[in-house]
């Protein structure tokens, strides 16, 4: 069986986060509910991902995956293929869960759920908080940062962290903290380069995980009139010819050239090793340029069903939707 070597960087706390993660939101389907369906099919490729070296997996109490993740990975520690100590194992509180005490409900229940002694890494899902009637809690972030801090010291966690943080948010929850957070999970591919957020948080020592890192490049989130680059585009694929790589291990190794760890997510097989096999080669300058051009904002991740909450993180548009059912609080697992 082939194999990758996947790096790691180093975390504020001395910790190591491998680059390039195991991705597990299957994402909703036309009823707008998740694709229940592509569980088997994740687990089977999350296991051929651990058999072949991906160590770092990236789930979520929103996923509803927690307990198939958990499973998988029990049966790698108990198949002796890996230890316990050398996987990386995130998941993250949603925001019906910001009030202090609550992030230790949460994280209690993801460790029940995935049936795991202990985290790596939580992060805080989104820096709004809603209840579970979908009402705007407006609770203040660092209020919910302070349960975080108090579940890494009673060792529920390894690590915690925040995701979809904007530059404001980064700066007064670093400016407000007793402990820093280790990274900040946030949309960036080539349309969503992120400059400055990735400037500010790699000068505090904050690293940066990129979720959808394909961005609108792959047609599951690609929508009509979506920009380029896409998988044929003809710069794309003249960088891919050149390396003797295709197109969707040039993003992510970009990606990986600005220091940014990934975490692409795939039920196929043959995907899992590609999306591995990044570290072999390098982009020269030229590429670099070409592939800096794509950035113009574009954002792939925009709930603006969310967009009225206090503290939603990104620009507002004109625009209206019901939330989705797939992301819906009331449809959380509790068990
Ligand atoms: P990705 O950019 O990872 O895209 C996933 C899609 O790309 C799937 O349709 C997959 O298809 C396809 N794909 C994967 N590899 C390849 C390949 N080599 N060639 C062609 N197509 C490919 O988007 P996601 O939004 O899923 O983001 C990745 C992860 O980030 C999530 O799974 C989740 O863990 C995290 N995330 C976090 C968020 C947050 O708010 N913190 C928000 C969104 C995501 P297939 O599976 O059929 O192979």
């Amino acid at each position: 069986m082939s194999q990758v070597k996947i790096p790691t960087f180093k975390l504020n706390n001395g910790k190591e986060l491998p680059a390039l993660g195991y991705g597990t939101w299957l994402g909703l389907d036309e009823k707008f509910q998740l694709y229940y369906d592509d569980i088997p099919k994740m687990e089977e490729a999350l296991s051929y991902a651990i058999d072949i070296g991906y160590r770092h997996v990236d789930t979520a109490h929103l996923y509803k995956v927690e307990p198939q993740v958990g499973q998988v990975v029990n049966k790698k520690i108990q198949d002796g293929v890996v230890k316990r100590e050398d996987l990386f194992i995130t998941t993250k509180v949603w925001q019906n869960f910001h009030r202090e005490a609550d992030v230790e409900v949460s994280v209690r229940g993801s460790l029940r759920r995935s049936n795991l002694e202990y985290f790596d890494l939580v992060l805080m899902h989104w820096p709004m908080s809603v209840s579970v009637d979908e009402v705007d809690e407006k609770i203040d972030y660092l209020e919910t940062w302070r349960g975080f801090e108090k579940v890494l010291e009673k060792g529920l966690v390894k690590s915690i962290g925040v995701s979809n943080f904007n530059l404001e948010q980064m700066k007064r929850l670093l400016d407000n903290c007793k402990v820093t957070p280790v990274c900040n999970q946030v949309e960036i591919n080539l349309n969503l380069g992120q400059k400055e957020l990735v400037d500010f948080c790699q000068s505090n020592n904050v690293v940066v995980v990129a979720y959808s890192p394909f961005g609108t490049m792959v047609p599951s989130r690609a929508p009509p009139g979506s920009p380029e680059p896409k998988l044929n585009n003809p710069t794309m694929v003249a960088i891919g010819k050149k390396h003797g790589k295709t197109v969707t291990q040039i993003a992510l190794r970009y990606l990986y050239q600005r220091g940014i760890v990934s975490i692409p997510k795939t039920i196929t097989k043959s995907r899992v090793l590609e999306n591995a096999s990044i570290f072999d080669f390098e982009l020269d300058a030229n590429d670099v340029a070409s592939l800096a051009a794509f950035d113009n904002g574009y954002r792939t991740v925009r709930p603006v069903f969310w967009q009225d909450y206090q503290n939603y993180p990104f620009d507002k548009v004109d625009m209206k939707m019901e939330i989705p059912l797939g992301l819906r609080n009331s449809q959380l697992i509790s068990d």
